[in-house]
């Protein structure tokens, strides 16, 4: 694993990129995966900038949530904009968080990064429901650092 284009296969990607669809069925939340191999600054920041970076701040709800993952530092995080913050509990991610970190520890990496997807769409849909008018307002894919 010490290249980022190692980590996922394409076909893995496309599984990925397949369950930030579904995910997006059921909420009008904005999904998206930034993988890279590593950072020099701490990974909460660098997932913020990576959030700027991909402007993710311009959901209409403020709803977008990103999951940003270090491939080498094996650290990941959560990110989620502020129009989530405002309404959702403390700790709201854990549960996300919780299923990514058990299937990394078994090295179920795509696994691992398509059911914090999952997660992540399950949670915000109590929220954030997908309705009949949704417009998909970021891309599905995987970006790469
Ligand atoms: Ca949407
Ligand atoms: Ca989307």
């Amino acid at each position: 694993m010490s290249k980022v284009e190692d980590f996922l296969s394409v076909k893995e990607e496309q599984e990925i990129v397949d369950a930030i669809r579904e995910a997006e069925r059921n909420t009008s939340g904005e999904i998206r995966v930034h993988i890279e191999k590593t950072t020099t600054i701490s990974h909460y920041n660098r997932a913020l900038e990576v959030f700027r970076m991909l402007k993710m701040f311009n959901t209409s709800q403020q709803n977008a949530v990103l999951i940003y993952i270090a491939v080498e530092d094996h650290k990941f995080v959560v990110y989620g904009d502020k129009g989530i913050d405002e309404v959702v509990p403390e700790n709201f991610w854990d549960s996300t968080k919780n299923i990514m970190q058990e299937n990394f520890k078994k090295e179920a990496f795509k696994e691992g990064i398509i059911a914090g997807v999952l997660k992540a769409g399950e949670e915000l849909k109590a929220h954030f429901p997908w309705n009949e008018n949704d417009i998909d307002e970021l891309p599905n894919e995987i970006s790469r650092g």
